[in-house]
Protein backbone atom coordinates (compact mmCIF):
# COMPACT_ATOMS: atom_id res chain seq x y z
CA UNK A 1 0.00 0.00 0.00
CA UNK A 2 1.09 3.79 -0.12
CA UNK A 3 2.83 5.04 2.72
CA UNK A 4 1.61 8.51 3.45
CA UNK A 5 3.53 10.40 5.85
CA UNK A 6 0.65 12.55 8.30
CA UNK A 7 1.50 15.79 9.58
CA UNK A 8 -0.73 17.93 12.04
CA UNK A 9 -0.54 20.65 10.47
CA UNK A 10 -1.35 19.16 6.73
CA UNK A 11 2.66 20.63 5.51
CA UNK A 12 3.75 16.97 4.67
CA UNK A 13 0.85 15.48 3.16
CA UNK A 14 0.08 18.52 0.40
CA UNK A 15 -3.61 18.49 -0.49
CA UNK A 16 -4.79 19.29 -3.82
CA UNK A 17 -8.26 21.94 -2.73
CA UNK A 18 -8.28 23.44 -6.88
CA UNK A 19 -10.97 20.75 -7.35
CA UNK A 20 -13.38 22.37 -4.62
CA UNK A 21 -12.58 25.73 -5.84
CA UNK A 22 -13.82 24.90 -9.10
CA UNK A 23 -16.71 22.63 -7.93
CA UNK A 24 -17.87 25.53 -5.67
CA UNK A 25 -17.40 28.01 -8.58
CA UNK A 26 -19.93 26.11 -11.25
CA UNK A 27 -22.27 24.88 -8.21
CA UNK A 28 -25.63 26.65 -8.51
CA UNK A 29 -27.39 29.06 -6.31
CA UNK A 30 -23.86 29.48 -4.29
CA UNK A 31 -22.41 32.98 -3.92
CA UNK A 32 -18.49 32.22 -4.05
CA UNK A 33 -16.14 35.10 -2.24
CA UNK A 34 -12.51 34.77 -2.40
CA UNK A 35 -10.02 36.41 0.25
CA UNK A 36 -6.13 36.41 -0.24
CA UNK A 37 -3.09 36.54 2.16
CA UNK A 38 -1.03 39.47 2.46
CA UNK A 39 1.84 37.33 1.10
CA UNK A 40 0.57 36.12 -1.47
CA UNK A 41 0.73 39.37 -3.67
CA UNK A 42 4.11 39.32 -3.35
CA UNK A 43 5.62 35.67 -4.38
CA UNK A 44 2.76 34.73 -7.16
CA UNK A 45 4.47 36.49 -9.83
CA UNK A 46 7.24 34.19 -9.87
CA UNK A 47 5.11 31.10 -10.80
CA UNK A 48 5.24 32.84 -13.94
CA UNK A 49 8.23 33.77 -14.23
CA UNK A 50 8.29 37.05 -12.54
CA UNK A 51 11.86 38.26 -10.65
CA UNK A 52 11.38 37.08 -6.98
CA UNK A 53 9.76 40.94 -4.93
CA UNK A 54 7.39 41.50 -8.06
CA UNK A 55 4.34 42.66 -6.67
CA UNK A 56 1.45 41.48 -8.26
CA UNK A 57 -1.54 42.74 -6.52
CA UNK A 58 -3.67 43.93 -9.72
CA UNK A 59 -2.92 41.30 -11.88
CA UNK A 60 -4.03 38.69 -8.96
CA UNK A 61 -7.67 40.20 -8.31
CA UNK A 62 -7.78 40.43 -12.40
CA UNK A 63 -7.12 36.57 -12.69
CA UNK A 64 -9.21 35.80 -9.63
CA UNK A 65 -12.36 37.56 -11.36
CA UNK A 66 -11.55 35.85 -14.83
CA UNK A 67 -11.59 32.67 -12.49
CA UNK A 68 -14.88 33.27 -11.70
CA UNK A 69 -15.32 34.45 -8.35
CA UNK A 70 -18.00 36.46 -7.38
CA UNK A 71 -16.19 39.10 -5.11
CA UNK A 72 -12.57 39.39 -4.50
CA UNK A 73 -11.77 40.25 -1.28
CA UNK A 74 -8.99 40.91 0.42
CA UNK A 75 -7.60 39.17 4.24
CA UNK A 76 -6.12 42.53 4.74
CA UNK A 77 -9.05 43.76 5.45
CA UNK A 78 -9.31 41.22 8.55
CA UNK A 79 -5.99 41.74 9.34
CA UNK A 80 -6.66 45.47 10.14
CA UNK A 81 -9.57 43.84 12.13
CA UNK A 82 -7.16 41.90 14.00
CA UNK A 83 -4.79 44.82 15.07
CA UNK A 84 -8.12 46.45 16.53
CA UNK A 85 -9.26 43.17 18.69
CA UNK A 86 -5.36 42.13 19.09
CA UNK A 87 -4.04 46.02 20.12
CA UNK A 88 -7.40 46.76 22.79
CA UNK A 89 -6.23 43.18 24.18
CA UNK A 90 -2.53 44.16 24.41
CA UNK A 91 -3.40 47.38 25.97
CA UNK A 92 -6.21 46.09 28.40
CA UNK A 93 -3.28 43.88 29.80
CA UNK A 94 -0.70 46.72 29.49
CA UNK A 95 -3.09 49.23 31.69
CA UNK A 96 -3.79 46.80 33.95
CA UNK A 97 -0.11 45.66 34.41
CA UNK A 98 0.90 49.37 35.21
CA UNK A 99 -1.78 49.56 37.30
CA UNK A 100 -0.03 46.92 39.63
CA UNK A 101 -2.16 44.44 39.08
CA UNK A 102 -0.38 40.86 39.30
CA UNK A 103 -2.53 38.71 37.66
CA UNK A 104 -2.62 40.05 34.64
CA UNK A 105 -0.56 38.28 31.84
CA UNK A 106 2.56 39.68 29.93
CA UNK A 107 3.60 39.33 27.54
CA UNK A 108 0.56 38.66 25.07
CA UNK A 109 1.72 36.71 22.53
CA UNK A 110 0.12 37.00 18.49
CA UNK A 111 -1.94 34.21 17.53
CA UNK A 112 -2.17 34.86 13.58
CA UNK A 113 -0.38 31.66 12.53
CA UNK A 114 -2.02 28.58 13.03
CA UNK A 115 1.24 26.50 12.56
CA UNK A 116 2.24 28.47 15.54
CA UNK A 117 -0.67 28.15 17.67
CA UNK A 118 -0.68 23.85 17.43
CA UNK A 119 2.82 24.25 18.60
CA UNK A 120 2.03 25.53 21.97
CA UNK A 121 -0.83 23.75 22.17
CA UNK A 122 1.01 20.40 22.23
CA UNK A 123 4.30 22.12 23.74
CA UNK A 124 3.38 24.40 26.27
CA UNK A 125 -0.19 24.07 26.95
CA UNK A 126 0.89 25.39 30.88
CA UNK A 127 1.31 28.79 28.88
CA UNK A 128 -2.57 28.85 26.76
CA UNK A 129 -4.00 31.92 28.44
CA UNK A 130 -0.83 34.00 27.80
CA UNK A 131 -1.40 34.33 23.61
CA UNK A 132 -4.17 36.78 22.12
CA UNK A 133 -7.49 35.28 22.17
CA UNK A 134 -8.23 36.99 18.55
CA UNK A 135 -8.44 34.73 15.70
CA UNK A 136 -6.06 34.98 12.46
CA UNK A 137 -7.11 37.37 9.92
CA UNK A 138 -8.18 34.26 7.59
CA UNK A 139 -10.86 32.81 10.44
CA UNK A 140 -11.72 36.71 11.11
CA UNK A 141 -12.54 37.13 7.26
CA UNK A 142 -14.51 34.41 7.41
CA UNK A 143 -16.71 34.81 10.41
CA UNK A 144 -17.80 38.61 9.39
CA UNK A 145 -18.11 36.89 5.96
CA UNK A 146 -20.62 34.48 7.24
CA UNK A 147 -22.37 36.45 9.94
CA UNK A 148 -21.85 39.66 8.53
CA UNK A 149 -21.49 39.96 4.67
CA UNK A 150 -24.16 36.99 3.79
CA UNK A 151 -26.77 39.10 6.23
CA UNK A 152 -26.09 42.13 3.79
CA UNK A 153 -26.32 40.22 0.49
CA UNK A 154 -30.01 38.46 1.57
CA UNK A 155 -28.70 34.76 1.43
CA UNK A 156 -28.38 32.09 3.78
CA UNK A 157 -24.67 31.70 5.29
CA UNK A 158 -24.72 28.62 3.74
CA UNK A 159 -24.70 29.70 0.37
CA UNK A 160 -21.94 31.75 0.85
CA UNK A 161 -19.26 29.69 -0.27
CA UNK A 162 -15.46 31.22 1.38
CA UNK A 163 -12.49 30.40 -0.35
CA UNK A 164 -8.86 31.67 1.09
CA UNK A 165 -5.82 31.99 -0.90
CA UNK A 166 -2.83 31.44 1.52
CA UNK A 167 0.60 31.18 1.50
CA UNK A 168 0.48 28.40 4.37
CA UNK A 169 -0.37 24.16 4.56
CA UNK A 170 -1.67 24.91 8.02
CA UNK A 171 -4.51 27.69 7.16
CA UNK A 172 -6.25 24.45 5.62
CA UNK A 173 -6.29 22.50 8.97
CA UNK A 174 -6.86 25.97 10.72
CA UNK A 175 -10.14 25.89 8.69
CA UNK A 176 -11.06 22.60 9.74
CA UNK A 177 -11.28 23.13 13.60
CA UNK A 178 -14.53 22.78 14.93
CA UNK A 179 -14.53 25.77 17.02
CA UNK A 180 -14.74 27.53 13.61
CA UNK A 181 -18.03 26.25 12.29
CA UNK A 182 -21.49 26.95 12.92
CA UNK A 183 -24.06 23.77 12.84
CA UNK A 184 -21.27 22.38 10.22
CA UNK A 185 -21.01 25.29 8.22
CA UNK A 186 -16.93 26.54 8.45
CA UNK A 187 -16.83 30.22 8.14
CA UNK A 188 -14.02 29.17 5.26
CA UNK A 189 -14.80 26.55 3.27
CA UNK A 190 -11.97 26.02 1.27
CA UNK A 191 -8.31 27.24 1.82
CA UNK A 192 -5.61 26.91 -1.28
CA UNK A 193 -1.91 27.90 -1.48
CA UNK A 194 -0.52 30.19 -3.39
CA UNK A 195 0.86 27.81 -5.16
CA UNK A 196 -2.47 26.17 -5.97
CA UNK A 197 -3.73 29.52 -7.13
CA UNK A 198 -0.96 29.54 -9.88
CA UNK A 199 -2.13 26.30 -11.37
CA UNK A 200 -6.02 27.47 -10.89
CA UNK A 201 -4.64 30.31 -13.15
CA UNK A 202 -2.80 27.89 -15.95
CA UNK A 203 -5.58 25.51 -16.18
CA UNK A 204 -7.41 28.26 -16.69
CA UNK A 205 -5.76 29.16 -19.68
CA UNK A 206 -5.13 33.00 -18.30
CA UNK A 207 -2.22 34.79 -19.44
CA UNK A 208 -1.29 36.21 -16.13
CA UNK A 209 1.45 38.65 -17.06
CA UNK A 210 -0.78 40.47 -19.55
CA UNK A 211 -3.49 41.01 -17.24
CA UNK A 212 -4.09 44.56 -16.46
CA UNK A 213 -4.33 45.68 -12.45
CA UNK A 214 -7.77 45.92 -10.84
CA UNK A 215 -9.24 46.62 -7.43
CA UNK A 216 -10.49 44.67 -4.60
CA UNK A 217 -14.24 44.65 -3.95
CA UNK A 218 -15.74 46.58 -1.07
CA UNK A 219 -16.36 46.42 1.67
CA UNK A 220 -14.01 43.62 2.57
CA UNK A 221 -11.50 44.33 0.49
CA UNK A 222 -10.16 47.84 1.48
CA UNK A 223 -6.88 47.70 3.51
CA UNK A 224 -4.47 49.88 5.25
CA UNK A 225 -0.23 49.22 4.81
CA UNK A 226 0.11 47.79 8.24
CA UNK A 227 -2.55 45.13 7.23
CA UNK A 228 -0.07 44.63 4.73
CA UNK A 229 3.12 43.96 6.06
CA UNK A 230 1.39 41.01 8.08
CA UNK A 231 2.89 38.59 5.54
CA UNK A 232 5.78 39.38 6.79
CA UNK A 233 8.25 38.64 10.05
CA UNK A 234 8.14 41.97 12.66
CA UNK A 235 4.75 43.17 10.61
CA UNK A 236 1.74 41.84 12.64
CA UNK A 237 3.65 43.59 15.48
CA UNK A 238 4.88 46.51 13.58
CA UNK A 239 1.03 46.69 12.74
CA UNK A 240 0.07 46.38 16.64
CA UNK A 241 2.39 48.99 17.27
CA UNK A 242 1.23 51.60 15.07
CA UNK A 243 -2.31 51.02 16.84
CA UNK A 244 -1.07 50.57 19.87
CA UNK A 245 0.89 53.97 20.37
CA UNK A 246 -1.68 56.41 19.08
CA UNK A 247 -4.61 54.84 21.56
CA UNK A 248 -2.27 54.65 24.54
CA UNK A 249 -0.52 57.79 23.96
CA UNK A 250 -3.11 59.87 22.30
CA UNK A 251 -0.77 61.13 20.26
CA UNK A 252 0.08 61.27 16.43
CA UNK A 253 2.88 58.78 15.79
CA UNK A 254 6.09 61.41 14.61
CA UNK A 255 7.20 57.96 12.20
CA UNK A 256 5.01 55.48 10.83
CA UNK A 257 7.70 53.08 10.07
CA UNK A 258 9.64 50.77 12.56
CA UNK A 259 12.93 49.74 11.25
CA UNK A 260 13.94 48.49 14.66
CA UNK A 261 11.03 45.89 14.27
CA UNK A 262 12.19 45.00 10.84
CA UNK A 263 15.04 42.08 9.95
CA UNK A 264 15.61 38.79 8.76
CA UNK A 265 17.53 37.83 12.20
CA UNK A 266 15.41 34.49 13.76
CA UNK A 267 14.88 36.57 17.23
CA UNK A 268 14.92 39.94 17.21
CA UNK A 269 13.72 42.87 19.82
CA UNK A 270 13.16 46.19 20.72
CA UNK A 271 12.21 49.10 23.05
CA UNK A 272 9.60 51.32 21.66
CA UNK A 273 8.86 54.50 23.83
CA UNK A 274 5.36 55.22 24.29
CA UNK A 275 5.59 58.28 25.41
CA UNK A 276 7.83 57.63 28.34
CA UNK A 277 6.21 54.10 29.00
CA UNK A 278 9.23 51.92 27.14
CA UNK A 279 7.44 48.37 25.54
CA UNK A 280 9.39 45.76 25.17
CA UNK A 281 8.86 43.59 22.40
CA UNK A 282 10.03 40.53 20.56
CA UNK A 283 10.00 38.82 17.49
CA UNK A 284 10.41 34.84 17.07
CA UNK A 285 10.44 33.12 13.41
CA UNK A 286 10.70 29.38 13.34
CA UNK A 287 9.80 27.35 16.02
CA UNK A 288 13.12 26.82 17.07
CA UNK A 289 13.43 30.64 17.85
CA UNK A 290 10.04 30.46 19.28
CA UNK A 291 10.98 27.14 21.44
CA UNK A 292 13.71 29.64 23.11
CA UNK A 293 11.16 32.92 23.73
CA UNK A 294 8.72 30.92 25.53
CA UNK A 295 11.52 28.95 27.67
CA UNK A 296 11.89 32.45 29.18
CA UNK A 297 8.43 32.75 29.75
CA UNK A 298 7.91 29.65 31.14
CA UNK A 299 11.62 30.17 33.74
CA UNK A 300 9.76 33.65 34.76
CA UNK A 301 12.67 35.84 32.96
CA UNK A 302 10.88 37.19 30.41
CA UNK A 303 11.00 40.83 29.87
CA UNK A 304 8.52 41.24 27.08
CA UNK A 305 5.59 43.16 26.83
CA UNK A 306 4.33 41.64 23.55
CA UNK A 307 5.91 38.75 21.28
CA UNK A 308 5.15 37.80 17.47
CA UNK A 309 5.82 34.29 16.92
CA UNK A 310 5.29 33.18 13.23
CA UNK A 311 6.18 29.18 12.26
CA UNK A 312 7.64 30.00 9.04
CA UNK A 313 11.47 31.51 8.22
CA UNK A 314 10.76 34.65 7.43
CA UNK A 315 7.05 34.34 8.34
CA UNK A 316 4.31 33.75 5.88
CA UNK A 317 6.45 34.93 3.29
CA UNK A 318 8.10 31.76 2.99
CA UNK A 319 4.96 29.51 3.69
CA UNK A 320 4.93 26.20 2.79
CA UNK A 321 2.22 27.41 0.22
CA UNK A 322 4.17 29.64 -1.51
CA UNK A 323 6.55 29.02 -4.69
CA UNK A 324 9.74 27.18 -3.42
CA UNK A 325 12.37 29.54 -2.80
CA UNK A 326 14.63 26.28 -1.53
CA UNK A 327 16.25 28.30 1.45
CA UNK A 328 17.34 30.83 -0.52
CA UNK A 329 16.83 33.93 1.97
CA UNK A 330 17.59 36.75 -0.44
CA UNK A 331 14.86 35.39 -2.24
CA UNK A 332 12.78 36.34 1.51
CA UNK A 333 14.19 39.93 2.03
CA UNK A 334 12.94 40.53 -2.01
CA UNK A 335 9.04 39.19 -0.97
CA UNK A 336 9.24 40.95 2.42
CA UNK A 337 10.57 44.70 0.57
CA UNK A 338 7.53 44.03 -1.71
CA UNK A 339 5.39 44.35 1.12
CA UNK A 340 6.99 47.13 2.53
CA UNK A 341 6.95 48.85 -0.23
CA UNK A 342 2.68 48.17 -0.72
CA UNK A 343 2.48 49.85 2.56
CA UNK A 344 4.47 52.61 1.88
CA UNK A 345 2.32 53.42 -1.25
CA UNK A 346 -0.82 53.41 0.90
CA UNK A 347 -2.78 56.49 1.86
CA UNK A 348 -3.70 54.92 5.36
CA UNK A 349 -1.02 52.77 6.89
CA UNK A 350 -2.75 52.61 10.34
CA UNK A 351 -5.73 49.73 11.07
CA UNK A 352 -7.45 52.23 13.11
CA UNK A 353 -7.62 54.80 10.16
CA UNK A 354 -9.56 51.79 7.69
CA UNK A 355 -12.54 53.30 6.85
CA UNK A 356 -14.37 50.41 6.38
CA UNK A 357 -13.71 48.36 9.57
CA UNK A 358 -14.68 51.78 11.60
CA UNK A 359 -17.87 51.49 9.52
CA UNK A 360 -17.99 47.38 10.46
CA UNK A 361 -17.86 48.65 13.88
CA UNK A 362 -20.38 51.00 13.84
CA UNK A 363 -22.91 49.18 11.82
CA UNK A 364 -22.40 45.86 13.39
CA UNK A 365 -19.87 45.03 15.66
CA UNK A 366 -19.98 47.44 18.41
CA UNK A 367 -16.83 48.43 19.90
CA UNK A 368 -13.20 46.29 19.73
CA UNK A 369 -13.65 42.95 22.24
CA UNK A 370 -16.89 44.19 22.82
CA UNK A 371 -19.89 41.42 23.60
CA UNK A 372 -20.46 40.49 19.86
CA UNK A 373 -16.92 41.14 18.82
CA UNK A 374 -15.20 38.69 21.21
CA UNK A 375 -18.52 36.49 20.18
CA UNK A 376 -17.24 36.16 15.90
CA UNK A 377 -13.54 37.36 16.15
CA UNK A 378 -12.05 35.30 19.74
CA UNK A 379 -11.32 31.99 19.76
CA UNK A 380 -9.72 29.75 22.61
CA UNK A 381 -7.21 27.02 23.10
CA UNK A 382 -6.48 23.39 24.09
CA UNK A 383 -4.32 21.80 26.42
CA UNK A 384 -2.71 18.94 23.81
CA UNK A 385 -0.14 17.77 25.56
CA UNK A 386 -0.06 13.85 24.99
CA UNK A 387 -2.83 13.74 22.62
CA UNK A 388 -1.73 12.67 19.12
CA UNK A 389 -0.35 15.10 16.75
CA UNK A 390 -2.77 13.69 14.44
CA UNK A 391 -6.57 14.64 14.36
FE1 LIG B 1 1.21 29.67 7.85
FE2 LIG B 1 3.83 29.81 8.07
FE3 LIG B 1 2.36 32.05 7.98
FE4 LIG B 1 2.30 30.47 10.11
S1 LIG B 1 4.08 31.64 9.35
S2 LIG B 1 0.54 31.41 9.09
S3 LIG B 1 2.48 28.43 9.21
S4 LIG B 1 2.62 30.56 6.34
Amino acid sequence: GQCVAVCPTGALTEQDNTWMVLDALVAPGKTVVVQTAPAVRAALGEEFGLPPGTLVTGKMVAALRQLGFKYVFDTDFAADLTIMEEGTELLDRLKRHLEGDATVKLPILTSCCPGWVKFFEHQFPELIDIPSTAKSPQQMFGAVAKNYFAKQLGIDRKDLVVVSVMPCLAKKYECSRPEFSTDGDPDVNISISTRELAQLIRHANIDFNMLADEEFDHPLGESTGAGVIFGTTGGVIEAAVRTAYEVFTGQPLPRVDFDVLRGMEGIRCATIDFAGTPIHIGIAHGLGHARRLLEEIKAGVSSYHAIEIMACPGGCIGGGGQPYHHGNVEVLKKRAAALYREDANKCIRKSHENPYVMALYQQFLGKPCGELSHQLLHTHYFDRKGSSLVE
